[in-house]
């Protein structure tokens, strides 16, 4: 706790000079961060290199249609969302997909709608009756199969490798090839189990059943809501976008922000200095607009850093005049991806399917021969984005396992998605409406060695005082946790601020 005269010394600190913190980078996680900082009465800028907010939250409104190229849903598991909705009074514009636990894996060639719960699951007919006991029994037997395979710190296991052990190779295959793949772009093998599902990850060693873990902490986080405020049962309603498309949210916090947000405005260098006119270190940003003349340096206390780690290392820095070399930062690999959106006349559509999708199973890509990896029913879910005698689909190309399907050209990528489309949906003839949006690094691989990139992170922050990393390379790749990540990232500049500042003054003082 703050003693009173140092809290006044603060308050007349900030009257004089309010801290200021300079936030690289106008994706969800930066967008919160600076909107967290403004909030709290610091003076924040936040630069931003394209023209437009969101990052990987994109909505294009076009022809009537309207849809998404990056993010088209996302979910209140974070508190921090829970805040930011309210404070920003975006309830009224949240929407939420019609059906959405309509959700369909495609097996054997056809689309099946995936059983909603656990006791649906197992009076399906979706897994073979072994691996239904496998899932009942797995409270019960993982324990013991599993003793010599007990996971620790260091252990690397793949997410294909976890759930086969707790689940076997049919859930592998037919629910968590085709959920990862929906969410990450990645392949089982690839992904670390402890970086990609960490919850998971530590229930089973506190545990031991995925299952029986799962099952307790349910229960307990239950009780331990008993009492909650109404706000927090908002959360629980599943996947939600907003009225105009996820960039609705980016551009809220964008307007809240007004001219603390610097688009078209690349940073290029970051420099960090000790302030002659004090005994703190003093961060300087330079950066490029697309005016003629170069932009002044601005000065700022701290950075929170949300660019891609692979834009970070395009950027010098200097520490006390020495370059300060990103050497260090290993090559993270980036996932391609093109989102393929397309329209077709309803009477066209023979089999149309309700609900939130459609994702496809690599064995189904192997054995069956489709090529997408999964359609998102996008009017089905809102029908507010197509008129109302067409259908919108969007639909995922590429991934870890298909990286140059990706960037083929867009005949080539219609004749794919309708393909599919017309063995899945019964879609006829050509669509409407084509267009494709191609993201060369549409997600970071949590792969096996993402310790050393994490390290890396860690060493910048420490190296460096008063920067901060946050977004989605660190901690989840969901809007929600890369949202989360950014008011983190705040909280902890702002106090760092306030306390570097303020204590190294009074021990200076005294000294
Ligand atoms: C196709 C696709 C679909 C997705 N679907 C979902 C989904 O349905 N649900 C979900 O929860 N998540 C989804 N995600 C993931 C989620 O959208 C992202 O992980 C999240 O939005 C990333 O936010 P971020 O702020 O960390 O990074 P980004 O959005 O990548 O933002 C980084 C920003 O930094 C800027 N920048 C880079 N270099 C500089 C520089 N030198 N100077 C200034 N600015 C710079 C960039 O222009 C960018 O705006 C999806 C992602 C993709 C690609």
């Amino acid at each position: 706790m703050e003693s009173s005269s140092s809290a006044s010394t603060i308050k007349e600190d900030k009257k004089k000079n309010p801290r200021s913190v300079a936030v690289v980078g106008g994706g969800i996680s930066g967008l919160a961060a600076a909107y967290k900082l403004k909030s709290h009465g610091l003076d924040v800028t936040l630069f931003e290199a394209e023209e437009r907010a969101g990052g990987k939250l994109r909505s294009v409104s076009q022809n009537g249609l309207i849809w998404d190229e990056g993010a088209n849903t996302m979910m209140e598991s974070e508190t921090e969302v829970t805040t930011l909705l309210d404070d920003l009074r975006l309830r009224e514009k949240q929407q939420f997909p019609i059906s959405q636990n309509k959700r369909y894996i495609v097996r054997n060639g056809k689309p099946e709608m995936i059983p909603t719960n656990p006791i649906a699951l197992i009076k399906s007919s979706f897994l073979s009756t072994k691996s239904k006991f496998q899932l009942m029994l797995e409270p019960f037997l993982w324990r013991s199969s599993a003793k010599n395979n007990i996971s620790d710190e260091n252990s690397n296991e793949s997410v294909g490798e976890f759930f086969e052990r707790h689940f076997g190779k049919e859930v592998v295959d037919y629910l968590i090839d085709p959920f990862v793949a929906g969410t990450n772009a990645a392949d089982v093998n690839s992904l670390s189990m402890p970086h990609t599902f960490p919850e998971l990850w530590n229930l089973e060693k506190m545990f031991g059943s995925v299952i029986g873990g799962a099952v307790w902490s349910k229960l307990s986080g239950k009780r331990g809501k008993r009492g909650e405020t109404s706000g927090k049962k908002k959360g629980q309603r599943g996947s939600f976008s907003f009225r105009g498309g996820m960039q609705t949210l980016a551009d809220m916090i964008c307007t809240e922000l007004g001219e603390n947000f610097k688009m078209n405005s690349k940073v290029l260098s970051l420099s960090c200095s000790p302030d002659e006119a004090s005994i703190f270190d003093n961060w300087s940003v330079s950066y490029a607009t697309n005016r003629q003349k170069p932009s002044p340096d601005q000065s700022f206390d701290a950075v929170i850093m949300t660019a891609p780690l692979c834009n970070v290392k395009e950027m010098k820095i200097s520490r006390r005049g020495n370059p300060f070399l990103l050497d260090f930062l290993p090559k993270v690999d980036y996932l391609p991806l093109s989102v393929v959106i397309t329209s077709f006349k309803k009477e066209n559509v023979k089999r149309p399917l309700e609900g939130f999708g459609v994702l496809i199973p690599s064995k189904e890509q192997q054995q069956n021969g489709f090529k997408t990896l999964g359609t998102i029913f996008s009017s089905m879910m809102f029908p507010d984005r197509a008129p109302s005698d067409a259908y919108l689909y969007t639909t995922f190309v590429g991934g870890s396992q298909n990286r140059d399907l990706a960037k083929a050209s867009l005949d080539e990528l219609k004749q794919v998605v309708a393909s599919d489309l017309k063995r899945l949906l019964g879609a006829e003839g050509e669509p409407t409406f084509v267009h494709r949006f191609y993201w060369s690094k549409a997600f970071p691989l949590y792969g096996h060695d993402y310790n050393s990139v994490l390290g890396a992170i860690k060493m910048m922050e420490e190296s460096l005082p008063g920067f901060f990393y946050a977004g989605n390379h660190r901690g989840g790749l969901s809007v929600g946790k890369a949202l989360a990540s950014g008011c983190k990232a705040a909280d902890l500049a702002r106090l760092t601020t306030k306390h570097t500042k303020h204590t190294s003054k009074m021990n200076f003082l005294e000294s």
